[in-house]
């Protein structure tokens, strides 16, 4: 619960604040918003063009910190109200933004626009009233790793120096221009380096998420999502489970990726909105360098959770291959391995995760299988309209 006594890492007592969230009924959002709510004294103006996520956090209004938050249904494109929310605010979150992969080699323009031009007026109104930004860019923005380069069976592969991924040392490597899955860490990477300009004289935060995971993430097709829509995997791997259809691993489900688990990574947040003197300026990894496996790994270990929370069998084939082309479509490509490097945020603000891969995903799948079970149930056994 919210107490005056709460101090930052140097021991200084921590002073309620208004932040400005925009993005705030998304994923992250939504998770951002309990915690604010449920631990700290701070004031939430979330805005979005939803709020599916947080209703459980906006009603009823005798909730313990009702008068706390309030949702502003608002497009940041263009809608002039956003820059006096701004203004209102201590600090500025922004994390709106189109997301998914299969919108980036898809909807190449509408990923530019969202993760470029739209976060150009928040980056302007916070320069021009002082105010703090802490803005989400992505650990994309790495791109593939220089490792991935090398001979398959150079022994260079193995040393860290070719793939540990930090902040101020490692060059952003993207495919080429006719690969627009590119088209994403591109937009992130220019307001990455638009937000150092020293012109702007803005007190700015960069988070770089490396695959956070947990309840509430995208959406299941046909359930609270388009039945064509293709979420991030946590989602496509929960709604394959959830229909007892195999997982499909997109060329060989070969590529590398580090989980962590939402609620790790929102305490990485809280210190960064809690200790400013140490966050300013920064760019910070945020991920679980423990948790690293093969998309192939992550389907067998979702399979064997998922098979124990819900008591239901496994498949006897729970995998099946698909060319990334079926998938996604021209113009997809993938980002190799993604292992963050720790150092910065570790010296900054002492973060650790501390959830494993098994663990996050028996409390995700949890709630995957007890959200959605049903609902899918009664999908399937509807009789299809001739
Ligand atoms: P999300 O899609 O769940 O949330 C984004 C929210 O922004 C959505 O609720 C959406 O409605 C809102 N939004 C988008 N455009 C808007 C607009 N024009 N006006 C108002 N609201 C708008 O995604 P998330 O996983 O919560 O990610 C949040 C941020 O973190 C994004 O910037 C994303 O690029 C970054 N990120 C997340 C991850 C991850 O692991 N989840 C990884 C890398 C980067
Ligand atoms: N992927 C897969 N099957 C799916 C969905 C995704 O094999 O049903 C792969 C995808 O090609 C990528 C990895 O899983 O290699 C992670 O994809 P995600 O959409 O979560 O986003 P990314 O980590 O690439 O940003």
């Amino acid at each position: 619960m919210a107490s005056s006594a709460r101090v930052d890492l140097d021991g200084n007592p921590i002073k309620a604040m208004t932040i400005c969230m925009i993005g705030a009924g998304g994923f992250i959002g939504s998770h951002l918003c309990e915690k604010l709510m449920a631990e700290t004294p701070h004031k939430v103006l979330a805005v979005d063009v939803y709020n599916d996520k947080i209703k459980h956090v906006l009603e009823p209004a005798s909730l313990p910190w009702a008068g706390r938050i309030q949702f502003h249904r608002i497009n940041i494109k263009n809608d002039s109200r956003l820059e006096g929310l701004i203004k209102m605010a201590d600090l500025t979150i922004n994390l709106a933004a189109i997301c998914t992969p299969a919108d980036y080699n898809t909807r190449p323009l509408d990923t530019i626009y969202s993760n470029f031009i739209d976060a150009l007026p928040v980056v302007k109104y916070c320069s021009e009233n002082n105010k703090r930004l802490i803005h989400f860019s992505t650990c994309e923005v790495y791109g593939k790793t220089i490792g991935s380069f090398l001979p398959k069976d150079s022994p260079l592969r193995q040393d860290p120096a070719y793939f540990i991924l930090k902040e101020d040392a490692s060059p952003c490597i993207f495919g080429s221009i006719e690969k627009q899955r590119w088209s994403y860490a591109c937009a992130k990477q220019l307001i990455e380096r638009l937000l150092r300009v020293p012109e702007n004289g803005l007190e700015f935060t960069i988070v770089r998420p490396f695959n956070w995971i947990g309840p509430r993430m995208d959406f299941i097709p046909g359930i609270d999502g388009p039945s064509e829509g293709v979420p991030r995997v946590l989602a496509c791997f929960s709604n394959n489970l959830l229909r007892g259809e195999p997982l499909k691993l997109v060329d060989g489900g070969q590529s590398q990726r580090t989980f962590v688990y939402i609620k790790d990574a929102i305490e990485a947040v809280l210190l960064m909105i809690e200790n400013p003197a140490r966050a300013n300026g920064h760019i910070f990894n945020v991920g679980n360098p423990n948790n690293e496996v093969t998309v192939r790994q992550l389907a067998e270990m979702m399979t064997e959770v998922y098979s124990k929370v819900s008591g239901e069998p496994a498949l006897e084939v729970p995998t099946i291959d698909v060319s990334s082309k079926e998938f996604y479509g021209e113009g997809y490509d993938d980002s190799d391995k993604r292992i963050p490097d720790m150092t910065i945020i570790n010296t900054q603000l002492g973060w650790n995760p501390m959830t494993s891969l098994w663990d996050l995903l028996e409390s995700t799948l949890t709630y995957q299988h007890r959200t959605y079970a049903e609902a899918i149930k009664k999908a399937i056994s509807k009789p299809v309209a001739s």
